[in-house]
């Protein structure tokens, strides 16, 4: 994705109320390699259990303020954005609450996601050659495209935007 600054970052929160926005606490964005990654994701240091993600969506950036849920996922649960099979981090279950009414109602949606956000690392390492004559680039390519919408889909559907 493009890199992005903390005034596009702060001003891109779909489902932030004013009080959460001034909470928010942004990771070094200079240190991020952010042509490979797909999306933005950190946990919030001086916060328990809260954590982001911005999202390209389309032309524009989505953030969406996750909520790590009371309950544990089951054991070796798997990623739904990066569905690494190999599970090879601790995957959390997230929730977010709705933008707008939806939010104010309590509407909130679940996924399971990476416990730190791996899953732009994960669909970039080189899967195992399945068959002879495999084609192991246009594979990884595939994940890479399917973690984006993935994590497209679900920003869009915390906003409801297209
Ligand atoms: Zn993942």
């Amino acid at each position: 994705m493009l890199a992005l600054s903390d005034t596009t970052i702060r001003a891109s929160f779909a489902n932030a109320t004013k009080r959460e926005l001034n909470d928010l606490t942004l990771p070094d964005l200079s240190a991020i390699a952010w042509d490979k990654i797909d999306y933005l994701g950190w946990r919030d240091l001086r916060l328990a259990r809260r954590a982001y993600v911005v999202v390209p969506v389309g032309d524009e950036i989505v953030g969406v303020i996750l909520k790590q849920a009371e309950s544990a996922p089951r054991s070796r649960a798997q990623c739904t954005w990066c569905e690494d099979v190999h599970l090879p981090n601790d995957v959390l279950l997230y929730a977010a609450r709705r933008a707008g009414a939806g939010g104010r109602n309590g509407n909130s949606v679940g996924t399971l996601l990476c416990a730190n956000f791996e899953c732009s690392a994960n669909v970039r390492k080189t899967p195992p050659m399945a068959y002879i004559g495999f084609d192991v680039e246009a594979a990884r390519e595939k994940r890479i495209a399917t973690l984006r919408v993935r994590a497209s889909d679900f920003a869009a559907g915390v906003a409801s935007v297209e």
